[in-house]
């Protein structure tokens, strides 16, 4: 009882050390020294650049104001920026006019460069002043710093970008056309997934074993690991470091995830920045900035490193293609004090095999009761979207199942395998899974490689003597399972922020795995019988049912950390009919919109390009413009004819479309003269076959669209147009929206739209 106790203190320090390791370092004042990073001063210039809480997406006069003053502050501090304009277009048909603003610091040696990186352009919804304002301020507070270094070695480029919510819009641009790209060997970015928590090293370039080094070497609070990059590595998000990236640039990519519920809405505003996050960010792109412009640039070796970072202070890392050897070894070591246990009839092969099939019992019996519970709780509508919302009853009922079943497992398989058999049965296991996973993916094994090592050799003492020592096998058990929880707990605590309800099973399986170690010290429960070791499953049982419970009856959503509710006004000019829709994310209708109008609900949207469901109601018939689309040109072919046309709001929409039908096998399609790649099938298939070119920066002029269609076959065209906002008329279901619901990304629009008849 006295071991199972003291296990449970350890586990609980390491659990409070992880989380304090997880917290960003307090923000430096305004009077810390030239060369160090200060939040407070980066603070106040957020607040000069985007001097109110104004959403500024690409294209919009609030977005040229912005730009404006990120120039003077560049200027005031000694640098000549400039604007680099370019017309771009993001791989899903998305194109606008962007302005990128760039400057250099000029290094001792030229050729080579350094890029850092963030943009300024915000979603149309919110403000933005967490995405990307503290990244500009985090790259304009860095600019000021390098001031006071001595020139560095090689020439460090500063982009603060535009056009990046758009689709990565800016950096493209950069990338593709400004002359300094070319000098570019590595970039550092700076970006932000929510509005708090710590600045996450979450990608690199492919040398990371380079890149992670120098970071390592220079970070004061260094927070990354190879898992992070290799979940991150699985998710379809995006930032600018995809296209430095893909351009062949090294370098590190930086993010914060807390909070996610603010993101892409209003509430990503000036009085949810978190001035710690901020300070993280500072913290991690300075010395790294520095580090790489004094750091040999020429051919960083491409090798691959497993990485992560310890209680935010330390890096532990090493080359990826040591792993598989030191896997190899572990097991082997593993095997052979299993084989000489067994010889010396200290375990029978009964034992071992018990404590084998205790631990995949465990693990199964996790994943069914975490994947039923998540199931009941989404049933009672505890959890009405598949992302972040209301996370701590959920994350408490999860780790607390989990735990639940390790102990209750550990008791019932321990009769059989005792305290040995269990031993051997989850080392055995976790030097295979090592194996395993450091052939497949060397980024994630260390979780089980090192807790694994530490049990080969921490087991030597107490399994080599052919008689019982209580102290040893004591030691055998808890260092590996502390081992274990030091390196996962971290990452366990993280998986929700970074992957929201979808992540509850995980979660649980996660926490599971990293406490199998205590199956063997829960023996000691049977030995100590009676009710006080029968309570102990009871108590995280008991923790898992309440914590269900109150995700369940606490609302889902509050007014810190609302719903996606956006609300359309429609007006299709050929048919003069207009709708008003709502896209609940929860695809649950809020009470009070449901009561301002005479909703009916459509299972796929009010477009046939949409597949979300929508609700939608009748509305007024407003006397608004529709866009033109006008044939400047027909040129015809042996098998297709060629269109060159215009697109253009008569209201003066920032953003206009055409819209293909399925079958209209349109090609060469060319956007204000630069030619579009084909859709990817993935886009495609999200529009239901429809093939979408939009421009999201119009000027009054319209755009030029060229294209071709195959003869033969009347092809019936879509053109739209779209203004931020619903009309005077839609105030009543502006003012029906709860506090507990958000617009988010483009916010509520007002769509005209009217169809188009080309030749047959
Ligand atoms: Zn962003």
């Amino acid at each position: 009882m006295r071991r199972i106790l003291s296990s449970a203190a350890i586990l609980a320090a390491i659990f409070a050390l992880s989380l304090a390791g997880l917290a960003p370092p307090r923000p430096k004042p305004a009077s810390a020294p030239a060369t160090e990073f200060s939040a407070v001063r980066a603070l106040d210039t957020l607040h000069r650049i985007l001097s109110t809480d104004t959403p500024h997406p690409v294209g919009s006069p609030a977005n040229d104001a912005v730009r404006g003053r990120i120039v003077d502050e560049l200027t005031r501090l000694g640098y000549q920026p400039q604007v680099q304009t370019a017309f771009d277009c993001a791989e899903y048909a998305y194109c606008a006019t962007v302005n990128n603003v760039v400057a250099r610091l000029d290094g001792t040696e030229p050729g080579s460069a350094v890029l850092l990186a963030a943009h300024y352009d915000s979603v149309p919804a919110g403000p933005g002043d967490s995405d990307d304002g503290t990244g500009t301020a985090a790259v304009l507070e860095i600019a000021r710093a390098l001031k006071a270094f001595p020139a560095p070695r090689h020439s460090i480029i500063l982009l603060i970008d535009d056009g990046e919510e758009a689709g990565l819009l800016g950096a493209h641009a950069f990338v593709d056309s400004h002359p300094w790209a070319k000098e570019v060997r590595a970039a550092v970015n700076l970006d932000s997934r929510g509005t708090s928590g710590q600045s996450l090293l979450f990608e690199t370039g492919g040398a990371n074993d380079w890149a992670v080094r120098l970071y390592a070497r220079h970070a004061p609070r260094p927070s990354s690991s190879s898992i992070a990059y290799t979940v991150y590595k699985q998710l379809p998000n995006d930032t600018d470091f995809t296209v430095f990236k893909a351009a062949g640039y090294e370098g590190l990519n930086f993010a914060y995830i807390g909070d996610e519920v603010h993101y892409h809405t209003p509430l990503d505003n000036s009085a949810n920045v978190d001035l710690a996050s901020l300070q993280h960010h500072g913290e991690n792109a300075l010395p790294a900035v520095v580090a790489l412009a004094n750091s040999d640039l020429s051919s960083p070796p491409q090798k691959e490193a497993v990485f992560f970072s310890v209680f935010g202070r330390w890096m532990i890392h090493w080359q990826a293609r040591r792993t598989l050897g030191l896997a190899l070894v572990t097991a082997i070591l593993l095997l052979l004090q299993i084989g000489w246990m067994l010889r010396n009839n200290r375990l029978t092969l009964q034992q071992f095999l018990w404590g084998m099939i205790g631990w995949l019992a465990t693990l199964a019996t996790t994943a069914v009761a975490a994947f039923l519970l998540a199931r009941l709780i989404h049933a009672a509508g505890g959890t009405p979207v598949n992302w972040v919302a209301y996370p701590l009853p959920l994350e408490i009922a999860f780790w607390s199942l989990a735990i639940a079943i390790e102990i209750a497992l550990a008791m019932l398989f321990a009769r059989r395998a005792g305290f040995w058999g269990l031993w051997t049965g989850v080392w055995a296991w976790w030097s295979l899974l090592s194996v395993v996973i450091a052939w497949q993916t060397p980024g994630l094994s260390y979780v089980v490689l090192v807790p694994a090592g530490v049990a080969a050799l921490a087991g030597l003492p107490a399994t080599l003597p052919r008689r019982e020592n209580g102290a040893a096998s004591s030691v055998a058990a808890i260092l590996p399972l502390a081992a274990s929880a030091f390196l996962g707990f971290a990452s366990a605590i993280l998986l929700y922020d970074g992957i929201g309800n979808r992540g509850l099973v995980p979660i649980a399986l996660a926490v599971g795995l990293i406490l199998t170690p205590l199956a063997p010290i829960c023996a000691d429960l049977r030995s100590a019988g009676g009710l006080r070791g029968l309570a102990l499953p009871w108590i995280p049982i008991l923790t898992a049912a309440l914590a269900a419970f109150a995700a369940i009856v606490v609302p889902a959503y509050s007014a810190k950390a609302p719903e996606r509710v956006n609300i359309e006004y429609w007006k299709d000019a050929d048919s003069e009919m207009s709708q008003w829709i709502v896209q609940p994310e929860s695809g649950r209708l809020p009470e009070p919109i449901r009561l301002a109008a005479n909703f009916r609900f459509s299972e796929r949207g009010a477009f046939p390009w949409e597949n979300d469901a929508a609700f939608l109601a009748e509305a007024p018939n407003l006397d608004l413009a529709p866009p033109t689309f006008t044939v400047l040109e027909v040129a015809q072919g042996e098998n297709r004819r060629t269109y060159r046309t215009l697109l253009r709001s008569e209201r003066g929409a920032p953003v206009a479309a055409v819209f293909f039908p399925p079958d209209s096998n349109v090609e060469s399609v060319r956007m204000g003269g630069l030619p579009l790649q084909p859709e990817t099938q993935r886009f495609r298939s999200l529009r239901n076959g429809w093939v979408v070119y939009a421009c999201a920066a119009m000027q009054a002029g319209g755009v030029e669209i060229s294209f071709s269609v195959p003869l033969g076959k009347p092809v019936e065209v879509t053109a739209a147009d779209m203004t931020y906002g619903l009309p005077p008329e839609g105030g009543f279901l502006l003012q029906s929206r709860p506090l507990t619901a958000t617009p988010s990304q483009m916010g509520d629009v007002t769509l005209v739209s009217r169809r188009v008849q080309l030749l047959p």
